[in-house]
């Protein structure tokens, strides 16, 4: 096992709230071990560029209730070539880095195994609004995305209910369909449409109306952005069909205000624990791996194991759902 003197700590992909709260953990964990850190601005961009300034316990104060991430973070599609890569791995050498701790989703694991498998040592943090990262059953920012949706659906409701409409909101999710599953439990949808589990626009309709014929003054379906049937496709079915369906639906994409905003304490916990965890494990030796949330612990699992790996829904959440509906 290598002797750590110096870490680099980056956010990449999509912001997600509760970025901060992680680089803090990473910072002040990494610095109890008397380890040098370096923070990487922009992503795989600046690492590739050798943008990076030292973090001090003070440079990493009274960011934890800030959404985004102060490192900054960027798309760097130039990171899929192994030239590429390479010149990142020169970066690091110059800036004498023992190891790497990758905060961001599913392309930024990718991204980090690339790099495992170049000799870099690295320790992914499973971070995603959108949750499809497998390897952890929930990742930093979905609990505040979800959150403000569900502020968002539940002011849509009252309205809905007072001009008897019917209301149809998209959430994101990339292909995942956990974020809108949620919502629509949490949010009392009567249809929520979701990639795993695909629903046509006659049978979206019939439950819709079903809710106004037993009675309720609001209708709401919830759907993922990566379902078939997306809110764009049900609007334009809706319509073309409002005659036969009898309501309109009226749409509202949610969009990238989930992004935003103040991170949960959930969240903001969450990141503290990942970003300590990560720390944890290269103190262990650890590498290659994504620290994640399992069971209620803070688990390490191979990126191996969870890059290009569909990430599950709970089943039992689907059953409840369509209970509930
Ligand atoms: P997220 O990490 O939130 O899923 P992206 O999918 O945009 O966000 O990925 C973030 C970055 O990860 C990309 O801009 C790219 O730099 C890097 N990345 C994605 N896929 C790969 C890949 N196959 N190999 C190397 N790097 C990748």
């Amino acid at each position: 096992m290598s002797i750590i003197k110096r870490i680099a700590v980056l956010t990449s992909g999509g912001d997600a709230p509760g970025m901060n709260a992680a680089i803090r953990a990473v910072t002040r964990c990494a610095l109890a071990q008397e380890w040098d850190v370096l923070g990487v601005r922009r992503g795989y961009a600046g690492l590739v560029e050798g943008d990076v300034e030292p973090l001090t316990g003070r440079s990493v104060s009274n960011i934890m209730q800030r959404g985004g991430t102060m490192l900054g973070s960027a798309r760097c599609p130039e990171f899929e070539a192994e030239d590429t890569r390479r010149n990142a791995l020169r970066r690091l050498q110059e800036n004498r880095v023992d190891a790497l701790v990758i905060i961001g989703g599913n392309g930024s694991q990718t991204g980090a195994l690339a790099l495992a498998q170049m000799g870099v040592p690295v320790v992914g943090v499973a971070s995603t609004i959108d949750n499809d990262l497998a390897g952890s059953e929930v990742t930093i920012g979905v609990d505040t995305a979800l959150n403000i949706a569900l502020e968002a659906i539940d002011r849509l409701k009252t309205t809905a209910s007072s001009h008897q409409r019917a209301f149809l909101v998209e959430v994101m999710g990339r292909k995942c369909g956990y974020l809108a599953l949620m919502a629509g439990i949490a949010g009392g949808a009567e249809v929520v449409l979701i990639p795993e589990r695909e629903t046509s626009p006659e049978e979206v309709a019939r439950q819709l109306r079903a809710a106004y014929e037993h009675g309720k003054r609001h209708a709401l379906a919830i759907v993922a952005e990566g379902a078939q049937y997306n809110a764009g496709k049900l609007d334009a079915w809706f319509r073309v069909h409002s005659a036969k369906t009898g309501f309109d639906l009226r749409t509202t994409t949610l969009g990238h205000v989930q992004r935003g905003g103040t991170p949960t304490a959930f969240d903001r916990l969450l990141g503290t624990r990942f970003g300590a965890g990560a720390v944890a494990a290269l103190k262990r030796g650890e590498q290659g791996v994504l620290v994640g949330l399992n069971e209620g612990r803070i688990t390490t699992t191979p990126l191996a194991q969870i890059v290009g790996v569909q990430k599950v829904i709970d089943p039992e959440l689907f059953r409840l759902a369509s209970i509930l509906e």
